[in-house]
C-alpha cells in the first residue's frame, strides 16, 4: 500500500496465465495471414510482437481463443475414461493457452496504453469473455468430471500442490454457479454479462473524468510556493497540451501532490483537490454514482444466488480472513488509535495555521501544505530537497543491487526487444550462474493513455511444459514524475516505495515455480511479496549503494537519512486514516442490504459518520474514483493490503534478526514463499519460512500505532 499512489496487482491477468508453447492455430493463420497471434513470435525470448500487433488484431484472436479453449474443453468432456486427476483437472489446467497469451496482451495494453478504438473493443469483448467464463463454468458435462475427480481425493493420495489445484477447481465451479438449477444458471449469465459492462464503463468514466480537468494558470504569481521542478513539469505539462508558456496541473497523482504540498494559493489547492476528490461525483455524461450501486446490487444479487450473505461474504471465502466479522474487527483494532493519532496531526497542522494568523480553519486541500510546513519545521526535511538523491534510474540499479544481495540476480538491458512503447524499458533477469529467469518490462510514466497509479502483471507466467521450464515476461507500470528539459526523473520518496512495492510483485511472478498454470493467491495474502520490499528502501546500508545526487553522484549524507528515519512516523495517522476510511467504506459497500434505495453521497457520509473520520481528511478513494473495487478486483479486499502487512512486517523482523541482506533468510523467503505463491493455502507457506504464524506487534510498531499501556 502506497501513501498517495494507486497500487493494482493486476491479478486478473494470471488467473488464466498466459503462454506460447502450443502452436498458434493454423485454420486462422490461412484467413488472417497479417495477425500476428496467428502465428510463432519469433522474437528474442518469445515476447510479445509489439512491433506488429495492431487494434484490429485482437478481435479475431480473441474469438479464435474462446472457440480453442472451448474445443479443448469439449474434448476433456467427451473423453470416454473415466474421470482422473491427469485427464481432467491437469487437462482443465492447460485449457486456454492462446486465449490467455492474447488476454495478457490486450489486458496490459487497455491499462497502459489505450485508446479510443481498444477502449470501444472493451465493450465488445468484456461481454464475449463474460459469456466464454460462463460456458465453461456452467457445463454440466464438465463440472460432473471434477465433481467425481473431487468426491475421490482422498483415496488419490495427490500432493500438497495437486490437491490444492483440485479444490480450488472444484471450488471456482460451485462459486461459478454449478449447482444451480437451469433457471438460475440463465439469470447468473444475465448478471455476469451486465457486470461485465457496468464495470468497463466505470473504469472509463474515471479516466474521462481525470483528463477532463485541467487547472491552467496563466500569471506567474500563481505558482507562488511551487519549487522549480514542478512548476517545470507543469510548463511540460502545458506545452503538451499546446499551452505554451502557461502552467498547467492535472489531477493524475504526480501533479497534483507537488501542488497541494508547495502552493501557497489555497483557492487554487481547493479547485485542484476539489476537482480530484469530485471524479465521477459531478451529475455530468461521466457521473459513477448510479453505476457504482448497479455493480453493488448486481454483486449482491449474484452472491445470494449462490447462496452468500453478500459479495463480502462470496469474496472473503477465498481469502485469508474467511469472513466479514473478521476483516471488521480488524479494521476496528487499527481504526481507534488511527483517529486518535489524526486529530493530533490534524490539530498540529491547526496550530500552524493560527499561528501564522490563518483565521480559518483547516480543510482536505490545506493537509498537505501544512504538513510539508510542519515536516520541514521538525526535521527539516523538504521533498524537493530529497529529489535530487533519488534519480529514477538509481532507484532502479538500486533495486537490482538489493535483489542482486538477496538472491543472486543479475539484469541484463535488452534494447532490442519489441516493446509497446518507446518509453519502456526492458531488462533480462538471470540467476548468479547465468541462468534465464525471464523478462522484465517497465513503464515508468503517465501519459493519457495510461490508467493512474501503479501494478505489476506481465505476459506470461511461468510453468512447465513436459519438465521444461517456460519462463516468465513480468511488467511494472507506475505514473512517476517525467524527467523535464533540465533535470531527469527525480522521483519523491513516496514514488520510490512504490517502485520497491512493484517490484516485489514482479519478483514473485519472475521466481513463481510450479507444475501447473493455475494459481490461487488470496487476495489478503498479494502484497506480502510487494510490501516486504518496501521496507529496504530506505535501509542506511542500501540507500548508500543507491541513493547518489544526481549531479554530485554524492550519496545521500547520513544526517538526511537519520531525518528520514525519523520522520517515518510523521503524518502516519492521516495515512492510515484515509486507507483505513476507504477500506471500510469498501466493506460498507459490500455488505449493504439494499443498494438500490440510497443515495451514494449520503451512504459515504454515514460511514465515515459512523466512524468518527474527521472532515479534513476525505476517503482515499470516494466511491465514484473508487477503481480498485468497482473496476479492479479488491471488491471487499481494499482492506488486503493493511492484512498483508501483518504478513510482511513480521517477514521483515526475520531479516532484521539476521541481517538485513541474509542470503540464507532469503532463500528460504525464495522457495517457502514466492516460488510457490498462489499453490497452497498461504498461511502454511509462512509458517513454512517463519516458524510461526505471524504477530501484529510489528505493524502497529511501523505506523506508531501502539497502544500505550
Ligand atoms: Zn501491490
Amino acid at each position: 500500500m502506497k501513501r498517495y499512489a494507486a497500487v493494482f496487482f493486476l491479478l486478473s491477468l494470471f488467473l488464466a496465465p498466459a503462454m506460447r508453447s502450443s502452436p498458434a492455430p493454423r485454420q486462422a493463420a490461412l484467413l488472417a495471414p497479417d495477425n500476428p497471434f496467428f502465428k510463432p513470435y519469433g522474437t528474442p525470448f518469445n515476447v510479445p510482437p509489439f512491433d506488429f500487433i495492431k487494434n484490429e488484431h485482437f478481435l479475431p484472436a480473441i474469438e479464435e481463443g474462446i472457440k480453442l479453449e472451448q474445443a479443448e474443453v469439449d474434448a476433456i468432456v467427451a473423453n470416454p475414461e473415466p474421470p482422473t486427476f491427469e485427464n481432467t483437472i491437469a487437462a482443465l489446467d492447460h485449457a486456454g493457452i492462446f486465449l490467455s497469451e492474447v488476454t495478457a496482451v490486450y489486458g496490459a495494453l487497455q491499462g497502459a496504453n489505450t485508446n479510443k478504438e481498444l477502449q470501444a473493443l472493451a465493450r465488445k469483448t468484456a461481454p464475449l469473455m463474460a459469456a466464454h467464463r460462463d460456458n465453461i463454468g456452467l457445463n454440466e458435462k464438465l463440472f460432473g468430471r471434477v465433481k467425481a475427480v473431487y468426491d475421490g481425493r482422498n483415496a488419490l493420495k495427490l500432493d500438497r500442490d495437486r490437491l490444492f489445484l483440485l479444490e480450488n477447481a472444484y471450488r471456482d465451479f460451485v462459486r461459478g454457479g454449478a449447482l444451480l438449477d437451469e433457471h438460475q444458471k440463465a439469470r447468473l449469465r444475465e448478471l455476469n454479462q451486465e457486470l461485465s459492462l457496468l464495470t468497463v464503463k466505470f473504469g472509463e468514466n474515471v479516466l474521462a473524468e481525470t483528463n477532463a480537468f485541467k487547472l491552467v494558470i496563466e500569471d506567474r504569481a500563481d505558482l507562488a510556493g511551487l519549487p522549480p521542478s514542478a512548476a517545470a513539469m507543469a510548463a511540460e505539462t502545458a506545452k503538451q497540451a499546446g499551452l505554451d508558456g502557461k502552467w498547467v496541473f492535472t489531477i493524475q497523482v504526480p501533479s497534483m501532490t507537488p501542488f497541494l504540498q508547495y502552493s501557497e494559493k489555497r483557492a487554487l489547492r481547493e479547485k485542484l483537490h476539489r476537482a480530484y476528490f469530485m471524479k465521477g461525483d459531478r451529475d455530468n455524461e461521466n457521473d459513477n454514482k448510479d453505476i457504482a450501486k448497479k455493480i453493488i446490487a448486481v454483486r449482491r444479487e449474484r452472491a445470494r444466488l449462490l447462496g452468500y450473505d453478500d459479495h463480502a461474504a462470496f469474496v472473503l471465502e477465498n481469502n485469508m480472513a474467511k469472513i466479514s466479522a473478521r476483516v471488521n474487527a480488524f479494521l476496528k483494532q487499527l481504526w481507534e488509535p488511527t483517529l486518535v493519532k489524526a486529530r493530533e496531526e490534524a490539530a498540529a497542522l491547526q496550530a500552524v495555521i493560527d499561528r501564522q494568523n490563518g483565521g480559518f480553519k483547516l480543510a482536505s486541500w490545506d493537509w498537505w501544505y501544512y504538513t510539508e510546513k510542519l515536516r520541514q519545521e521538525k526535521y527539516a526535511l523538504d521533498d524537493s530537497a530529497l529529489r535530487p538523491y533519488f534519480k529514477l534510474d538509481n532507484v532502479r540499479q538500486g533495486i537490482f543491487a538489493l535483489c542482486g544481495k538477496l538472491y543472486g540476480l543479475q539484469f541484463i538491458e535488452q534494447p532490442g526487444l519489441p516493446r509497446y512503447h518507446p518509453d519502456v524499458q526492458v531488462f533480462e533477469v538471470q540467476e548468479a550462474d547465468g541462468r534465464h529467469t525471464g523478462i522484465l518490462y517497465m513503464d515508468f510514466h503517465p501519459r493519457e493513455s495510461k490508467r493512474a497509479g501503479a501494478w505489476s502483471g506481465g505476459f506470461r507466467r511461468a510453468y512447465y511444459e513436459n519438465g521444461k521450464r517456460v519462463p516468465p515476461v513480468a511488467s511494472i507500470v507506475c505514473n512517476f514524475t517525467r524527467p523535464t528539459a533540465d533535470a531527469p526523473s527525480l522521483i519523491s520518496t513516496d514514488e520510490v516505495e512504490t517502485f520497491f512495492h512493484e517490484f516485489g510483485h514482479a519478483l514473485s511472478t519472475l521466481f513463481s515455480q510450479g507444475r501447473y498454470r493455475g494459481r490461487s493467491v488470496a487476495r489478503d495474502s498479494v502484497e506480502l511479496p510487494s510490501q516486504i520490499m518496501e521496507h529496504w528502501a530506505f535501509e542506511p546500508e542500501l540507500l548508500a549503494l543507491y541513493a547518489k545526487h544526481y549531479k554530485t553522484g554524492e550519496v545521500i549524507p547520513a544526517g538526511l537519512v537519520e531525518k528520514i528515519e525519523k520522520s517515518s512516523l510523521f503524518n502516519q495517522g492521516f495515512v492510515t486514516a484515509e486507507y483505513l476510511a476507504a477500506s471500510i467504506l469498501d466493506m460498507a459497500w459490500h455488505t449493504l442490504a439494499n443498494p438500490a434505495a440510497i443515495d451514494v453521497r449520503d451512504f459515504e457520509n454515514k460511514v465515515m459518520a459512523d466512524i468518527g473520520l474527521i472532515p479534513e481528511i476525505v476517503p482515499r478513494y470516494r466511491s465514484t474514483y473508487f477503481s480498485h473495487i468497482f473496476s479492479g478486483g479488491y471488491a471487499a479486499g481494499y482492506y488486503a493490503y493493511i492484512w498483508s502487512e501483518v504478513l510482511d512486517c513480521d517477514a521483515y523482523e526475520a531479516f532484521k534478526e539476521k541481517g538485513i541482506f541474509d542470503r540464507t533468510t532469503a532463500l528460504s523467503f525464495r522457495t517457502n514463499v514466492l516460488e510457490p505463491f498462489g499453490t497452497e493455502e498461504p498461511m502454511a507457506q509462512y509458517v513454512r519460512f517463519r516458524g510461526a504464524e505471524p504477530k501484529i506487534d510489528p505493524l502497529l510498531r511501523k505506523r506508531g500505532l501502539e497502544v500505550k499501556k
